[in-house]
């Protein structure tokens, strides 16, 4: 049952006295199995919750609120009881491919539908047990992402090795009759899911929209570490084109249809293909940018919105700054500091850093490492005043790299101050010109990270 870890300060929770440790047992008569449950009960304005004290004490509670106030906690874990793991095994699988001494929450194998609603993981829906597909749409858990990589029901089988997994379209077609949107995705392995089966697969799901809201086409990502796996390739730059025409022939045909480009080739094909992004336009509302779909566009649309009010001097007379950034985003990091290069006293120098930790194939920035950072760079940057590292190369709110590197770990190794900057347009700017202090605070990346790296 969920137990509370924070009572937030003027929320209900706190009117109620509500204190960590309190653990719920009931609301309103039903018994609460996890936090979808909570949600779920609350959603009314007379409430009675039953709870536990950490003293073993039960204690019962009434209140009325509004329909629409939560309690204002944060709960011990992210679902209460066992986080559902997958039962399928990917022959693209990302976790496979992590080196075992990596940080453990990327070796979580969770396919767990919560998790989907809650805090937007994609999921396969091959582990759903007998009611739960009931029970997301009795809870209304509204939306959903969904892992789907084909509608080929035998392709399905063999790609995700799991008998379970060639019903998607039939559970799909059910959540889509009562209500529940979902946002999908198709992780793209060359000679598997691509050409006519990417085309089968568009043509299966648009059907469904709007409850199938969006589909995004995304790279598989293939680290070195693959001895004993699947033999697989990543894309060539020809293919990664083709990939980027046959959405945009979709997108031509659908939009007229749908109003909507429905469907969208994640930015890593149009960089591996180097060609350039697509305007705002295309994106709709940027629904999958959290799986690297419109993260170029935002960038550069971010640099063009925040250059005419950033300052055009810098803070200090004279900056030596240094940028790590990652391959796959040297150039648009390198074309947005054109528009710098008249700030007198500024000196900047781009540095990309290759993924031989993981491999040469990946070129993400959230996936770079403290030992890459520090041994590509020994010696090339105790000259500057400063060494600009993106936020999406750490653990959230944490200054930890993937692979347990500090930033104060980093400066010390290469004898320069290192400063976090947010992995935005106007993180790049404002912090290029030394103006950290007006930056927004760190955003949450790890979901984000997981969901990029095609980690479902
Ligand atoms: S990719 Fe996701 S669903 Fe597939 S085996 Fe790995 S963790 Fe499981």
């Amino acid at each position: 049952m969920p137990i509370i870890k924070e009572v937030k300060p003027g929320s209900l929770a706190e009117e109620l006295e509500l204190v960590p440790g309190d653990e719920i047992l009931k609301i309103n008569g039903i018994d609460i199995k996890d936090i979808v449950d909570v949600q779920f009960a609350l959603a009314d304005e007379l409430i009675n919750i039953e709870l536990r004290r950490q003293n073993g004490e039960l204690w019962e509670l009434e209140v009325e609120k509004d329909y629409d106030e939560g309690l204002g906690v944060e709960w011990e874990h992210p679902t209460v009881d066992k986080v559902h793991l997958c039962h399928n095994k990917c022959i693209f699988c990302f976790v496979d491919q992590i080196p075992g001494q990596m940080r453990k929450t990327l070796n979580v194998r969770d396919d767990d539908y919560r998790l989907s609603f809650l805090h937007g993981n994609f999921v396969t829906l091959t582990n759903l047990k007998e009611g739960e597909l009931e029970r997301i749409v009795r809870l209304k858990m509204s939306p959903l992402n969904i892992s789907v990589h084909t509608t080929n029901p035998q392709l399905r089988v063999r790609m995700l090795a799991n008998k379970k997994s060639g019903e998607i379209l039939n559970q799909i077609a059910y959540l889509a009759e009562h209500g529940i949107e979902m946002n999908t995705q198709i992780v793209l392995c060359p000679e598997w899911n691509d050409g006519d089966e990417l085309d089968r697969t568009i043509r299966d799901l648009y059907p469904f929209y709007p409850a199938v809201k969006t589909l995004s086409v995304v790279p598989v990502g293939l680290t070195k570490h693959r001895r004993g796996l699947h033999k697989l390739r990543g894309c060539t730059p020809e293919e990664a084109k083709r990939v980027v025409e046959q959405v945009h022939a979709w997108h031509e045909f659908l939009r007229p249809k749908l109003r909507t480009s429905f469907v969208h080739a994640a930015d890593e094909f149009y960089v591996m293909a180097g060609l350039t992004v697509p305007s705002s336009d295309y994106y709709d509302d940027f629904s999958q940018i959290e799986n690297g779909v419109g993260v170029i566009r935002t960038f550069l649309d971010e640099i063009d919105e925040a250059f005419p009010k950033a300052p055009k001097q810098l803070q200090t007379s004279r900056r030596k700054v240094g940028i790590i950034t990652s391959v796959s985003a040297e150039q648009t990091i390198r074309n947005s500091l054109r528009r710098l290069d008249d700030v007198h006293g500024l000196h900047y120098e781009v540095f990309p850093i290759v993924n031989h930790f993981y491999g040469n194939n990946v070129s993400v920035a959230g996936l770079l490492t403290g030992t890459d950072i520090t041994s590509q760079l020994a010696g090339k940057v105790a000259h500057l005043d400063t060494l600009l590292l993106p936020d999406i190369m750490l653990k959230d709110d944490e200054d930890i790299c993937l692979d347990d590197y500090r930033v104060e770990d980093i400066q010390k190794a290469l004898d320069v101050k290192v400063t976090v900057v947010p992995a935005t347009g106007m993180g790049l700017l404002y912090g290029t010109l030394g103006y950290t202090q007006s930056l927004p605070p760190r955003r949450r990346y790890e979901a984000t990270l997981k969901n990029a790296v095609g980690l479902d």
